[in-house]
């Protein structure tokens, strides 16, 4: 954002307050505001606030806390005088919450009435998941043999899917994992599980295909043990799979050459995509979706506009009896207290702590802590430090209470709201869901971020009008009306429950689906690398 933007002369100064208790706004027009703009209440802006930064809305003494979302953010540096841009160098950041003592289980729930009647068009699986895309998946045992299987891809979408019609696309679920690592450490098992979880997600249909170079450490048999794959319908009828693994390992005596490895990927290709062909969408309950949600290339508007709107659909999902995860252990840390007071069980407050518990550890390990989190974009955005992010990021999670909670890599198995433990790392936070078995992703912007998946459908929501005018085909659902007063909340939270069951169905497909934008795979690896 240049500091010589003007704001749009026709627009009245707009000031977003969170909380009664909060004594700073922020700026909500696009280009912010300049130096003796007079707010709606007399305040005059004393210098020029950028969009998205916070305003002193009172005088705000030296050593007082800075309060936003009703929660001290940060304790000034100096004395703030009413009407000043409250940046990031005027705040000290409070020191993290301990992980002893918590509040634990104490919030009644609200009584949210049921939501029935809501179906989707999906793909229903022998492990009993239902798929939102009908997609070949080539799981990889290591990376030595990534670039063999591109290109088998390449000729499987070119050469087979054409007489597939039902396919939607075959994908290489390539990763840098597999050989040079300390494979029995602690913490390997993330990474394992992961891909295995991964190649297993309700959007591939249960078809899995291997391939793998042959002298890894990471073998086919330990990727993917006996009895890892459902072999038939969970309704007790339709057909039973092959029950041997389908491998194929580039360094048998058969391969002759390079084209001989790709002939062969090809060619054991085709009955898998000829039984994923000839299965049918049928309707399903919304309770069927598994939602990832997440937040990444984050501003001030994020907790004002795009993650309570996701926040309202995360009710709305999970009133339907669906599944949504909420994730980010960087980005929720600072909001310990209210999640282990939204905790369905004193067990699953237990787990939420031993999760964030484990990852004080790992960064401490690493030499760092939750302050590492916030990007410069985030600042430039008007996010001053995790605590103000973490408030912001926490909404997206609604207000049903968390029923479960998940380690990285695991597969999820509960209904309801489920705390996942990842990365905030947009890409990790992404496989690690996709491992879950997410069968569709909400992803909040406000900086702006093309992010997308091969797997699954992403949803993008963008917290300010201006990103979704100057993004218009990157962006799926724009959360920048509520900041312009056009749209309330619920409007947009709703807008998006539609959309995410049309998406579902296959009726509409994203803008990142349009244009085939798909992101890496990344593994977490906690464990040391050979
Ligand atoms: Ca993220």
């Amino acid at each position: 954002m240049s500091d010589t933007a003007t704001p749009p002369a026709a627009r009245p100064p707009v000031t977003i307050r969170m909380h009664e208790g909060d004594n700073v706004a922020i700026v909500a027009n696009d280009g912010g505001l300049p130096a003796g703009t007079v707010l709606t209440d007399g305040l005059v802006l004393r210098e020029r606030v950028p969009q998205g930064h916070k305003v002193a809305l009172v005088d705000i003494a030296a050593d007082t806390a800075v309060r936003r979302y009703g929660i001290p953010i940060g304790q000034a540096l100096e004395d703030i005088p009413a009407g000043s841009w409250v940046h990031e160098r005027l705040l000290q950041m409070p020191a993290a919450r301990g992980l002893e003592g918590l509040p634990v289980a104490t919030v009644k729930p609200p009584a949210l009435p049921p939501l029935t009647g809501y179906t989707f068009e999906g793909y229903r699986n022998a492990d009993g998941s239902v798929g939102t895309r009908n997609i070949l998946a080539i799981t990889q045992t290591v990376q030595c043999v990534a670039g063999v299987a591109d290109i088998a891809v390449q000729r499987i979408r070119a050469e087979l899917l054409p007489k597939y019609p039902n396919v939607d696309d075959v994908v290489a679920l390539a990763h840098g994992y597999g050989c040079g690592v300390a494979i029995d450490a602690p913490g390997a098992e993330v990474p394992i599980r992961t891909l295995r979880n991964i190649s297993l997600n309700p959007n591939f249909g249960g078809e899995v295909m291997v391939v793998s170079l042959g002298c890894e450490k990471l073998q086919p048999e330990r990727l993917l043990p006996p009895g890892s794959i459902a072999l038939v319908d969970h309704r007790g009828f339709g057909e039973a799979r092959p029950d041997a693994l389908d491998v194929i390992r580039l360094q048998d005596e058969t391969h002759v050459g390079f084209m001989a490895m790709v002939e062969t990927i090809v060619r054991q290709a085709e009955p898998h995509l000829q039984r994923l062909n000839a299965r049918r969408r049928e309707t399903v309950p919304a309770s069927e979706l598994v939602v990832g949600v997440q937040c990444g290339g984050s501003d001030a508007f994020s907790g004002v506009t795009a993650n309570p709107a996701v926040g309202f659909c995360t009710d709305l999902l999970v009133r339907a009896g669906a599944s949504v995860m909420f994730s980010e252990t960087t980005e929720v840390r600072d909001g310990i207290a209210q999640l282990t007071s939204r905790a369905s069980t004193p067990e699953v407050a237990a787990a939420i702590i031993r999760e964030m518990a484990w990852y004080d550890a790992y960064l401490q390990r690493g030499g760092a802590d939750r302050s590492a989190n916030t990007t410069p974009g985030n600042k430039a955005g008007g996010l001053s430090n995790i605590v103000e992010k973490a408030m912001g990021s926490i909404v997206k999670s609604g207000t049903v209470p968390i029923t479960g909670v998940l380690s990285p890599g695991e597969k999820l198995r509960s209904k309801g709201l489920t705390y996942a433990a990842t990365p905030a790392s947009d890409f990790i936070c992404g496989t690690l869901q996709l491992a879950a078995g997410m069968n569709l992703h909400v992803f909040t912007t406000g900086r702006g971020t093309p992010y997308g998946l091969a797997a699954v459908p992403v949803i993008k929501v963008a917290t300010r009008s201006e990103l979704a005018r100057r993004w218009h085909d990157l962006m799926d659902i724009n959360a920048g009306s509520i900041a312009d007063g056009t749209a309330r909340i619920e409007d947009v939270g709703w807008e998006l429950f539609r959309f995410m069951l049309d998406v579902a169905s296959g009726t509409k497909k994203t803008w990142t689906e349009h244009w085939k934008l798909h992101n890496a795979l990344v593994l977490f690896n906690p464990a040391p690398v050979t």
